[in-house]
């Protein structure tokens, strides 16, 4: 297969929000990326860095390669070994992997000083990226895209089944996460949660709304709320049309969480197609053209690549805001 092909995916099944999903959903396989972006490549060298098990790491790395992220070849021959090599797939997944750390690093107590700072080597300062749209340039809030819902996008069809196959029964262990994000891990790492951030996203504001959009039990759709009102995500305060009605809203820290969802469905839907079309459509307002999001550094508007994102030690004394 061409390494620049993107993936058939079966008709009526999983779209690409959903397979994008399954993948983010796990920790273990965000974190064994992260360190492939910084050139790990052999097995020995993920396990030094992470307290991950031989059998989870040996499970993600052949997903990881089943998926097109990573490519397995053998670099000695007696005894046989290998090493996984990020393909282009796999390296066009960074912005995902800098938004996260950007919001962590910008909205997670105490997540300054633990996680790595990173510098933009064309202007030589600490950079937050800021998203862009790659049409016209301009910055974008998630107010200034409007979003739909495209042919695949329906039926639950965003849903990673993966995810939430991997974290029941007996392998419960397996899916259990490094703890390391486990904030972007309460709004993605399962199926509930990532239905109640795309219909946040999507313009939901009341508990009905959420419902519906969702398709979730009650009790389902009450959990969820109050996980998010307590991360801060969402906030909740009485309808302008009834008191005894809560509408809910995504604070700054809620809608700082959109280049994320943005980074992970442009990666998704350019390497996953659904044979009827995207799961979602988007339009950037201001400029009219389908919106597609572009990382730029907030220290001198340039547009970041990979290799001009330098990962740096937290400086010395980095513990406040
Ligand atoms: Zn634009
Ligand atoms: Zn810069």
């Amino acid at each position: 297969m061409d390494e620049a092909t993107p993936t058939p995916l079966p008709e009526g099944g999983e779209n690409a929000i959903g397979v994008t999903l399954g993948l983010m959903g796990d920790e273990w396989t965000l974190l064994i990326l992260r360190y492939a972006h910084q050139g790990v490549r052999r097995y020995a060298d993920w396990r030094e860095r992470l307290p991950i098990s031989d059998s989870v790491l040996a499970a993600r790395l052949a997903l990881l390669t089943a998926q097109g992220l990573l490519e397995r070849t053998a670099y000695q021959r007696r005894p046989l070994r290998y090493e996984y090599r990020l393909t282009r797939r796999g390296r066009e997944f960074w912005p995902v992997l800098v938004a996260i750390w950007a919001w962590e690093h910008r909205w997670v107590e105490g997540r300054d000083a633990s996680l790595p700072w990173m510098r933009h080597a064309v202007c030589g300062r600490h950079m937050q990226p800021r998203m862009a749209c790659a049409a016209c340039g301009e910055t974008v809030e998630p107010r200034d895209v409007a979003s739909r819902l495209g042919p695949s996008g329906g039926g639950g069809r965003s849903v990673p089944a993966a995810a939430t196959r991997r974290r029941s029964g007996a392998a419960a262990g397996a899916g259990a996460g490094a703890g390391l994000f486990p904030e972007t891990m309460a709004l993605i790492g399962n199926r509930w949660s990532v239905m109640m951030l795309g219909a946040a996203f999507l313009g939901a504001h009341r508990f009905g709304e959420f419902r519906q959009m969702m398709g979730a039990p009650p009790a389902m759709v009450s959990d969820r709320l109050r996980t998010f009102t307590g991360l801060g995500v969402l906030a909740g305060e009485p309808s302008a049309d009834r008191a005894d009605w809560t509408s809910y809203r995504l604070t700054a820290k809620g809608r700082a969480f959109f280049p994320v969802v943005m980074t992970a469905i442009d990666w998704g839907q350019r390497w996953f197609r659904a044979p009827d079309g995207p799961a979602l459509e988007s339009v950037h307002r201001a400029c009219g053209r389908p919106f597609g999001p572009r990382l730029v550094c907030d220290g001198c508007g340039g547009a970041l690549a990979e290799h001009d994102v330098l990962v740096e030690e937290a400086p010395a004394g980095a513990t406040g805001r």
